[in-house]
């Protein structure tokens, strides 16, 4: 069995965003040279996410709308993990929008549903952030 692993950078100039890195990954996948097997990908932060969904501008407002409403950023005041910091909603909006993406490698390739794309989501920005990509096959 074949193994990879590689550490993406991400920094958004924004506290918030979402960012596809489907082109990092495929260029990931392409390196390993692994035709068949899964693949993992995972911010190393407790305050992003990485998730598979659609590459609409209007879903993405819409997640950024729904979040805010779930857990707002403001009034820091109102979480008590902000007495320590600022970004308590980070790591809740973290927690809804999920740790990790897995893909199955087939042929080389993202087995992808039509629409599937990879995005990383950032929900405490303005800093380097490191995304693992880990792939097992052959
Ligand atoms: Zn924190």
């Amino acid at each position: 069995m074949k193994h990879y692993r590689k550490e993406l950078c991400v920094h958004l100039d924004s506290r918030r965003g979402f960012v596809n890195i489907t082109p990092q990954v495929e260029k990931c996948l392409a390196e390993s040279g692994i035709r068949e097997g899964l693949l993992l990908v995972n911010p190393m932060h407790i305050t992003a996410s990485v998730f598979i969904n659609d590459d609409e501008a209007g879903l993405h407002h819409d997640f950024e709308k729904w979040l805010e409403k779930l857990a707002p950023e403001h009034p820091h005041s109102a979480y008590r993990h902000n007495s320590f910091e600022d970004n308590a909603d980070a790591h809740l909006k973290r927690t809804i929008m999920g740790r990790e993406a897995v893909v199955a490698i087939s042929g080389g390739k993202l087995d992808f549903g039509t629409w599937e794309r990879i995005f990383y989501g950032e929900f405490d920005g303005k800093r380097e952030k490191r995304v693992l990509v880990k792939i097992i096959g052959e």
